[in-house]
């Protein structure tokens, strides 16, 4: 039997576009952190779902922080709340 007060467009499914079988991020440690590139003048770093880029200034569609995991692999707000519940993330404080 289904919720009625469930509104469809806030269930996030298996079939979700910006999945593309990121098990590895299953579990992962993450830290929210201001967008910082491996190396200076290398920004090429991308959200691991919706692959908005990160940069180091704010630009329109691009992410300046976000959750990074262990081996700086970065993931952007937005799909951070749209998939913590699926993919059990451990938040560092
Ligand atoms: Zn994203």
């Amino acid at each position: 039997m289904k919720n009625p007060n469930a509104k469809e467009s806030d269930v996030i499914t298996q079939s979700d576009w910006r999945l593309q079988g990121q098990d590895w991020l299953r579990e992962e440690l993450l830290r929210y952190e201001r967008y910082a590139p491996v190396r200076q003048g290398s920004e090429h770093d991308h959200c691991e779902f919706c692959w908005i880029p990160f940069r180091t200034r704010e630009l329109p569609g691009t992410a300046r922080e976000g959750y990074v995991t262990q081996d700086r692999r970065w993931i952007c707000d937005t799909c951070y709340d749209d998939f913590k519940l699926m993919f059990e993330w451990v938040l560092e404080t």
